[in-house]
């Protein structure tokens, strides 16, 4: 994605188990690299992660 992920856009990479394609390559982005998940944004479960990631998406939608 050369001009960058819109808010609510799933990641072109992503597979249809919500994996990484490009996960343990030279080709992953650097800033997805070097984001370390945590409690504070993962949350329990995957449930727990949506909600935050939307919460992230809504914030930052232009
Ligand atoms: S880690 Fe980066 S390249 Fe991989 S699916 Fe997520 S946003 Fe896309």
């Amino acid at each position: 994605m050369p001009h960058g992920k819109p808010a609510g856009i799933p990641c072109v990479q992503l597979d249809d188990d919500y994996r990484c394609r490009l996960f343990g390559r030279p080709e992953r982005p650097a800033f997805c690299a070097s984001l370390r998940p945590s409690p504070e944004m993962c949350g329990r479960d995957r449930r727990q992660a949506s909600d935050m990631l939307l919460s992230l998406e809504r914030a930052t939608a232009p």
